[in-house]
């Protein structure tokens, strides 16, 4: 430990790294009474603003166009006058979209996974990704019993990820400096897993952070093998929303509680669970998160998730309609005593929530929900027009003919009449590019 506490310091002082300061403040922030984190937030809104009418002209054309007086701003009514931010405007204005005052040595590319189709480019500074890495850090730190320079088992994967296993040279410096141990999620061949248990066994983290298909392929393994495996204090998901189910399997498996952990390359961490589980607690400081209203069935206050971060001035995300959907907690505190506000939950891309006739939304998350009691191996939905839904199954041993009727009788019940359920038994469903696997895909985007 004193060890990796000299490392640390020496490497964040090498790289004039404001981290550590950074953690400082947000250890002592996440406590502040919401009044005054309000008062932050619009602060630091305002300010953004300021800098995005004078140096990014999408902005500078939306407030004119739109009459949005940036002098004068003095609440979040005024705020909200803002029209969203979408990915197709990333997209076809991506130029007029960086600030002018920018330093190109600043700008750092990056991408969306594009599990909701192509990937969309954009740019982001250095206050940007560290402000990133310290709201993600105390994220981490939220968790009991892990410390600054406790080790953790990350367990990740992109597209620009693929490639051989980790290096020996890798290995040794993930250890040593990050004090961490890495698997990669694509091609998890069972060699690879083993590499990883094996250094994994060794730093014996205090923590495992991934993907949750990622993470239950590594428990898969586990079980299949009665591996002996070290217990980590927690388990934290991100990247794709876990079910209930998925939980539950994780936890059993690897003996210890989970967190969900949820954020968007565009904007970083977004929210994430304390110790109570009552809900996720937003990073305030770092992204002001609203919710649009929309009438999404079985929830009573569901809303599109609209984030405005406060720390990426290269190139401004000011109110993005990020593509997921949120659900208000029902409370504004919790035992824990962070004021940080508290969303109840998030359900999925908007792309993977079905729509139909009058504006009636049905969650992804329901279908998932009704799919657990049958007998199949995986599945998808996928809505081809506002009255059909494909299903395809990869039946397991136990599926019987007549399963069929009864999925449909079943999902009858919960669909508008006109929309017509059409199955299909196959052998495969194929993954993303970045290794998910998504149960509901909309096509009506
Ligand atoms: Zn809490």
């Amino acid at each position: 430990m004193s060890i990796r506490k000299y490392i640390f310091s020496l490497s964040y002082r090498r790289r004039k790294s404001n981290i550590p300061r950074l953690l400082k403040f947000l250890e002592n922030s996440q406590y502040w009474e919401a009044k005054k984190l309000q008062e932050y937030q619009l602060k630091h809104i305002k300010k953004l603003l300021l800098h995005a009418y004078q140096n990014v002209p999408y902005y500078t054309e939306l407030f004119d166009k739109n009459k949005i007086a940036v002098d004068n701003f003095k609440s979040f009514e005024d705020f909200k006058q803002i029209p969203f931010l979408t990915k197709k405007d990333i997209k076809e204005r991506f130029t007029d979209l960086i600030a002018r005052n920018h330093l190109n040595n600043e700008c750092i590319v990056n991408y969306t996974g594009g599990s909701t189709g192509i990937p969309t480019k954009f740019y982001q500074d250095k206050s940007f990704i560290e402000w990133s890495a310290g709201v993600r850090i105390r994220g981490w730190l939220q968790v009991p019993g892990y410390n600054f320079y406790s080790s953790r088992a990350i367990i990740w994967g992109a597209e620009r990820d693929i490639r051989s296993d980790y290096s020996l040279r890798e290995r040794l410096y993930d250890f040593v400096v990050r004090g961490a141990v890495r698997l990669n999620c694509f091609n998890l061949s069972p060699q690879r897993i083993k590499a990883f248990l094996k250094w994994y066994n060794l730093l014996t983290p205090s923590l495992i952070i991934g993907y949750v298909s990622g993470i239950e392929r590594f428990c898969d393994f586990v079980k299949r093998n009665n591996a002996k495996i070290h217990v980590p204090g927690a388990v934290v998901l991100c990247a794709e929303g876990a079910t209930e189910a998925q939980r539950n399997y994780i936890e059993s498996v690897l003996d210890a509680p989970t967190y969900n952990m949820y954020g968007g390359r565009e904007v970083g961490l977004i929210a994430m669970e304390c110790e109570h589980h009552r809900g996720l607690h937003t990073v305030a400081e770092n992204n002001f998160v609203e919710l649009s209203p929309i009438n999404l069935s079985g929830y009573k206050n569901a809303g599109d998730l609209i984030v405005t971060n406060l720390n990426n001035y290269i190139f401004p995300f000011i109110r993005y309609k990020i593509g997921d959907i949120g659900v208000a907690s029902p409370s504004s505190d919790c035992p824990c005593g962070r004021g940080l506000p508290l969303v109840d939950k998030i359900i999925g891309r908007s792309a993977d929530n079905f729509v139909f006739k009058d504006g009636l939304i049905i969650a992804g998350e329901m279908f998932i929900h009704l799919m657990k009691e049958y007998n199949v191996d995986k599945y998808q939905f996928i809505q081809e027009s506002i009255g059909l839904i494909k299903l395809k199954i990869v039946p397991n041993k136990h599926f019987r003919k007549d399963d069929i009727v009864k999925i449909k009788d079943r999902f009858s019940k919960h669909l508008p009449k006109y929309v017509e359920l059409s199955i299909e038994l196959i052998d495969n469903i194929p993954k993303t590019k970045t290794g998910k696997l998504r149960f509901v895909i909309s096509r009506l985007q």
